[in-house]
């Protein structure tokens, strides 16, 4: 008998797919298991009881999403009932291919076993349970931070006049209740122990959790804590500084001690002409004085820059004068700039990611910051 497993590398097994010889390959993973038929181009995601994460074969690559939709090249939808089934009778014929296995060990076996059991009606269960929680849909994480558990003790957005942007363009901008706030922590407290094992950080959303008064605020911080203990990566957040409450620099180190390490500020451009014409204040001077306050404060910076927006014979201005703008910041290495190539329905244009492609190397140029591409598109607040 060929030997099945080598600890060291996790756990590679060969298992015949009655006549056909096709290998399957199980990965342990800190939140479940992967599975790999290679042969096929089939690959899936189980977290560790047994529910889908992600399932790749020959019509593309799905992944799950906690509100319930199924992401299929980038594109966020929701399956009908038979397309879901349709999904799942593929993902439940790989585990039955490899369930037969007689050398599975029991976790493995009880994990495949489960997968087995969950059917559409689970999975519609499963998102009615987000639906319960969260006030507002999760439609857009930093990239770095889309493992995160997203609490919202605010919705909306205080702004909803940027041009190109229409996620809270028709949702009112509100502060929960602290009631309202307790009732969304207990909630997330059952979800998260339904998540998989490995979401390590907490992102407050929605658009600008720095909206919310420093009391507010500082309470919110102690109740995340308490109920969901110390996070590994700490808590980030986005941050708009022109709807912003105004803070001293103790209050600032406040929020960094209690766990603040990340706030993500939506520059777009550094060119003020440009930025007003999008929605956002053509004064830079507030958007600069609170990344001092971070800095300061030792909370790293992300900055969001916009490709592709603007007449396209401004381009090189936009980008000149963004790169000016990020330069006189003197960024470190712990902060970051993200690129994000203009979407209009879910597509962006050649020039915009053209574009992006450009400003990535200027950027790169002018700053120490990480300049990490961010086609927003891409990350969904996923299982
Ligand atoms: S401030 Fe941000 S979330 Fe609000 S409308 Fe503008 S881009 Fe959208």
């Amino acid at each position: 008998m060929q030997p099945l497993y080598s600890n060291e590398t996790g756990f590679i097994a060969s298992i015949r797919k009655q006549n056909a010889t096709n290998f399957c390959q199980i990965r342990h993973l800190p939140s479940g298991f992967k599975i790999d038929l290679p042969q096929l181009a089939v690959s899936l995601r189980l977290d560790g009881q047994g529910r889908w994460i992600s399932f790749r074969n020959e019509s593309g690559f799905y992944r799950r999403c906690l509100n319930g939709s199924v992401v299929l090249a980038h594109q966020e939808t929701f399956l009908s009932t038979k397309a879901y089934e349709e999904l799942l009778r593929n993902i439940h014929e790989v585990v039955h291919i490899i369930i037969r296995d007689e050398r599975l060990d029991d976790q493995q076996r009880k994990t495949f076993q489960q997968c087995l059991e969950h059917d559409t009606a689970f999975y519609r269960q499963q998102s009615e349970l987000y639906r319960s929680v969260y006030p507002e849909d999760v439609p857009i994480l930093p990239p770095d931070r889309y493992r995160d558990l997203v609490v919202q003790p605010l919705i909306g957005c205080p702004n909803r006049a940027c041009t190109f942007c229409a996620f809270y363009k028709d949702k009112p901008f509100r502060v929960l209740t602290e009631q309202q706030w307790q009732m969304h922590l207990s909630g997330i407290e059952r979800l998260a122990g339904a998540l998989p094992g490995d979401r390590d950080g907490v992102f407050i959303g929605s658009a600008n959790a720095m909206a919310l008064s420093q009391r507010r605020l500082v309470a919110c911080l102690d109740s995340i804590e308490q109920k969901l203990g110390l996070l590994k990566r700490g808590i980030a957040a986005f941050s708009d500084p022109d709807y912003s409450v105004q803070r001293s620099q103790t209050q600032w180190q406040t929020l960094s001690e209690k766990g603040l390490v990340q706030l993500v500020v939506g520059l777009e451009t550094g060119w003020g002409e440009l930025r007003g014409k999008l929605g956002k204040a053509a004064d830079l001077s507030k958007v600069y004085r609170a990344v001092k306050d971070y800095q300061s404060a030792g909370i790293s910076v992300g900055l969001t820059v916009l490709a592709g927006v603007g007449e396209v014979e401004n381009a090189e201005e936009h980008r000149a004068e963004t790169c000016r703008w990020i330069e006189a910041l003197n960024l470190g290495r712990s902060d970051k700039v993200y690129v994000s190539p203009l979407s209009e329905n879910g597509h962006s244009s050649e020039f915009a990611l053209r574009e992006a492609e450009r400003f990535q190397d200027d950027l790169s140029e002018h700053s120490e910051a990480k300049v990490i591409p961010y086609q927003m598109q891409r990350f969904h607040y996923y299982c």
